[in-house]
């Protein structure tokens, strides 16, 4: 079981420890294995450790986008790359506009949307957490369409890199990690 994996919808079971509910759907925020507590009626995930760990700088995260204002994306983590235990305060963090992108971004919405799973680093891990996705193998591993919520697909634009929505065919910018749509969450 991956972080930010589907587990079941929300009207099938409650959200129990290591899981979350996100718009009807019950996700998994730990890498662990995946139970159902028959007691409390719950998807629970039994992590593989169960020391907690410190965010440091410097560490490689995946994390979910939760909010994104103008100049500033909120995020939470899921997990850091290469390590199962579970986070310490719960791994709140921002990125600041200037640290999405090498190249200028006028708008942090042109770039990241709520649902998008990311990979990023740490740059400052107090007093609040802080993190970027300059460089080629940070940014979305996987972004679902703002029309319809299907997972976009990578594809050619006139511009370069794009992605489309394979069931209604939006297409949409962010800034991708050069592994985008290859699940390959557990890597730096
Ligand atoms: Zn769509």
């Amino acid at each position: 079981m991956l972080p930010g994996d589907r587990i079941a919808a929300a009207e099938e079971i409650l959200p129990g420890y290591g899981t979350v509910e996100i718009d009807g759907e019950i996700k998994g925020t730990l890498l662990g294995t995946f139970t159902v507590d028959k007691e409390k009626s719950s998807a629970e995930i039994s992590p593989l450790t169960s020391t907690p760990l410190v965010v440091t700088e410097g560490m490689t995260v995946i994390a979910e986008v939760r909010h994104v204002m103008d100049k500033m994306v909120l995020v939470n983590i899921l997990c850091v790359v290469g390590v199962d235990r579970t986070i310490v305060g719960g791994g709140d963090g921002a990125i600041h506009i200037s640290d999405i992108s090498n190249e200028y971004v006028v708008n942090a919405k042109d770039k990241f949307r709520i649902g998008d799973i990311i990979r990023a680093k740490i740059t400052e891990p107090e007093p609040s957490l802080r993190m970027t996705t300059k460089g080629k193998n940070l940014g979305s591993l996987r972004s679902y369409c703002i029309e319809c919520r299907h997972p976009l697909e990578k594809t050619k634009g006139k511009e370069g890199i794009v992605l489309e929505c394979p069931r209604c065919g939006h297409v949409e910018d962010r800034k991708i990690a050069a592994d985008y749509g290859e699940g390959g969450f557990n890597r730096e």
